[in-house]
């Protein structure tokens, strides 16, 4: 069984030491609502600063590098974030697979490298609008998921599948309930094919676009979803804690 729903904050490129004020605020109601899990990826430049700042959520980082170390101008690698307090890493974003071109091999590079240096690793997947319109949406994620996970022997404790439609991040629509279940029963199977039953049963399943206060509680219930990792609505403790409070 997949442990306390999960409800995950992605700041993006969003966030100053002003914004501390609100990784506080999240902390203290996330500390009142113990049967949530909570968590933060504010930028690399706050990672350390949250860290301080908060008690009970988990704080991770929104990408890293794969090697250790070395003449990688401007990247970061996961020695570094686990250093600077980071717990988990979100790899494979569609906004770094689309965006910074990053293939599935070195995804899954990037993930072996956050397990490597202790960390929990969150694996996004999700298909563009032509694919799902074209009907192949299950048959894209599941592949991009099986070129995309490292093997792993603990896969339950330390990782997270976080399924994101491209079409519906940050643009207001979201998947239906019925689409999300069907999809996430599908990575289901496949996370129980690739780690075994107790494993891959225990793999949080995360759904992630556009969701909000006022749509979190239909899609938390629904079959399979374990919870949410969240954008926009992440940015205020108000919303984010709106959306856990819903789990
Ligand atoms: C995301 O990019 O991970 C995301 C889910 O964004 P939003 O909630 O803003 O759609």
């Amino acid at each position: 069984m997949a442990g306390r729903p999960y409800i995950v904050g992605n700041w993006k490129m969003n966030g100053t030491r002003a914004m501390l004020s609100e990784a506080r605020a999240i902390d203290r109601a996330a500390q009142r609502h113990m049967k949530v899990e909570v968590a933060l990826a504010p930028p690399y430049t706050l990672i350390h600063a949250v860290h301080r700042e908060v008690e009970q959520i988990g704080v991770g980082a929104q990408d890293c590098h794969p090697g250790i170390d070395g003449a990688f101008t401007g990247d970061i690698s996961a020695t570094m974030l686990a250093d600077a307090g980071a717990k988990f890493v979100i790899v494979g974003h569609s906004e770094r697979r689309v965006g910074h071109g990053e293939s599935n091999d070195l995804v899954r590079e990037k993930a072996q490298a956050a397990l490597d240096a202790g960390m929990r690793v969150i694996m996004c997947c999700g298909e563009d609008a032509p694919t799902r319109d074209a009907g192949k949406a299950i048959q894209f994620v599941t592949g991009q998921l099986k070129a995309s996970l490292p093997e792993m022997a603990d896969a339950g404790e330390r990782l997270t599948v976080a399924y994101e439609p491209i079409w519906a991040i940050g643009t207001g629509n979201n998947a239906t309930t019925d689409d999300i279940s069907e999809m996430h029963r599908e990575i289901r199977k496949l996370l129980v094919s690739l780690y075994g039953e107790e494993q891959g049963s225990a793999v949080r399943i995360l759904y992630g676009g556009s969701v909000k206060p006022d749509n979190a509680k239909a899609i938390l219930a629904a079959d399979e979803v374990n919870g949410a990792l969240v954008g926009g609505a992440s940015l205020t403790a108000d919303s984010f804690m709106g959306i856990a409070l819903a789990a």
